[in-house]
């Protein structure tokens, strides 16, 4: 847990302009409420179950472990069979209720592939709420799809013409949204960024992840696994993976960032591994920055990785120990993605395509029989474009 001003270390906090500062000790104490009730609760499972799909299967890839030998045991978490496609919709189905419970009729958020604007989008439509979502004009056209699903959602995209045109400046578009309407608004963040108390809410929506994997694998292995692997973009589907095992120190954590066209070449995302302090989106953690501390361009194949800046826990994660960042490059990835196909006949989004990328590269190294839990975070349709160029 963070401290109650939203600290891991040194890491998080609330840096935003004083009129948040009352919407976010609102949302703060909001959530500690709902935390406990267990109405809320039956209400999150309810959704989760019956309207996402959730349990979501822990499934042996047979074929997988045998290619990469060594009696390894790799067991795939399928949030890619999810309603939308991805983990995401675990968040914004959590934080749509808790719109609902503190009567905000309003839902905005930032998007830069558009997965997570989905994500929100739909759980606007099925909670009968008003949603906007920031997206760059960049953006906008590169990911035309998801424009489209938004709008037949009934949300309407604002395009952003400022800075890069990109997924920062949508950031600072929504925070400048919020600031004016807080009072009917509630601002969906999409990762583990952000001011407290977001990194541990969605945080929390995401723990279901680990939750069921630990189940799971108690279930099927009668033990717990040696290794996680889960990509990271923001942090949310690994922390999610990750946090429930946090104090089973012999469960190895392996958290794969983009290595887009390698970290020599400045244009990557692996925030984590070159990143330096710094204070962006409201909290302070690893960011991609200059000399003078100006943030990077982020660069990834995978849009939902291509972000500067990384959730707080994570920061504080890999100053202890607990776990390793590691990266692997846009073409490993897309290598990835036809290894996945062609192994097991699954389809995995860019993003995840990292951490199957990382463990064909590693397996040999990790030790015999060693039980494995790999987070498929999503599935590739979205990423079609762009695998039919490549291959
Ligand atoms: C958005 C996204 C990610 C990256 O976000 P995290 O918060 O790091 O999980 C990873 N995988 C998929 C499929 C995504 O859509």
């Amino acid at each position: 847990m963070p401290d109650n001003r939203g600290y891991f270390d040194v890491f998080g906090g609330k840096f935003v302009p004083e009129t948040l500062m009352h919407a976010l000790e609102e949302l703060q104490q909001e959530y500690k409420k709902a935390k406990r009730d267990k109405r809320f609760k039956k209400q999150l499972n309810y959704y989760f179950s019956e309207y996402a799909g959730r349990p979501t299967p822990l499934y042996f890839a047979r074929r997988l472990s045998k290619e990469l030998g060594n009696g390894l045991k790799i067991y795939l978490k399928r949030e890619d069979l999810l309603h939308t496609g991805a983990h995401k919709i675990n968040n914004t189905l959590g934080q749509g209720l808790l719109a609902l419970r503190m009567k905000k009729p309003r839902l905005i958020a930032e998007t830069g592939a558009g997965q997570h604007g989905v994500a929100t989008a739909t759980a606007a439509a099925l909670f009968g709420l008003e949603c906007d979502v920031y997206m760059g004009d960049e953006d906008i056209h590169r990911q035309a799809l998801n424009v489209s699903r938004m709008k037949l959602l009934g949300t309407r995209v604002i395009p952003v013409h400022s800075g890069s045109k990109t997924l920062k400046d949508a950031c600072n578009e929504a925070i400048r949204d919020w600031v004016t309407n807080v009072r009917h608004t509630h601002y969906i963040i999409g990762s583990v960024v952000g001011p407290h108390p977001y990194p541990l809410m969605v945080r929390d929506f995401q723990t279901v992840i680990g939750k069921e994997t630990k189940r799971q694998i108690l279930k099927k292995e009668g033990r717990l696994p040696d290794f996680l692997f889960a990509c990271v973009g923001g942090g949310s589907n690994s922390i999610g993976l990750f946090h429930p095992f946090f104090k089973h120190k012999r469960v190895k954590f392996i958290g794969i960032e983009a290595g887009g066209l390698g970290l020599a070449s400045h244009k990557h995302a692996a925030t984590l591994i070159e990143g330096k302090l710094g204070i962006l989106h409201g909290s302070r953690s690893y960011l991609l920055q200059d000399k003078d501390g100006q943030v990077n361009l982020a660069h990834s194949v995978a849009a939902g990785l291509d972000y500067p800046g990384v959730g707080p826990e994570h920061s504080y994660y890999k100053k202890i120990g607990r776990a390793v960042y590691v990266a692997v490059s846009d073409k490993e990835a897309l290598d990835g993605v036809g290894f996945l196909s062609q192994t097991e006949g699954i389809i995995p989004a860019l993003e995840s395509a990292h951490a199957f990328a990382y463990l064909k590269k590693v397996a040999p190294r990790l030790g015999k029989g060693k039980v494995i839990v790999v987070c498929l975070s999503g599935r590739g349709d979205k990423d079609i474009d762009i695998l039919k160029r490549y291959f």
